[in-house]
């Protein structure tokens, strides 16, 4: 199996409430590496950096790490190339992904 995580809320911005960081927890997903500080006054809450979370679930399912790859890219600051609920509010665009399997 192989797996490709797609451009999202990247760990610089995505800002959380601590019942996201309790129900991350409860998945099983290793908060204390997946969970950055905030930035002070303008941004004091805590951020989560999603990809690693999804990165760390995939390992512990037994998905070998070279053969997960993550979008650098995050849809909040990444200069509008993507759709951002965050960024723009409901007003915006959605993304979508497609999974297949290639046949033989
Ligand atoms: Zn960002």
């Amino acid at each position: 199996m192989s797996a490709a995580v797609s451009p999202g809320a990247g760990g610089c911005c995505y800002e959380v409430g601590a019942e996201v960081i309790e129900a991350l927890a409860g998945a099983g997903v290793p908060v204390e590496r997946c969970v950055l500080p905030g930035r002070g006054a303008s941004a004091p809450r805590p951020r989560v950096d999603l990809k690693q979370a999804i990165h760390a679930l995939l390992l512990a399912a037994g998905v070998p790490a070279a053969r997960i790859e993550l979008a650098a890219e995050c849809t909040i600051c990444g200069g509008g190339r993507f759709h951002s609920y965050r960024r723009g509010g409901a007003g915006v665009g959605r993304m979508s992904g497609l999974i297949g399997i290639r046949g033989r």
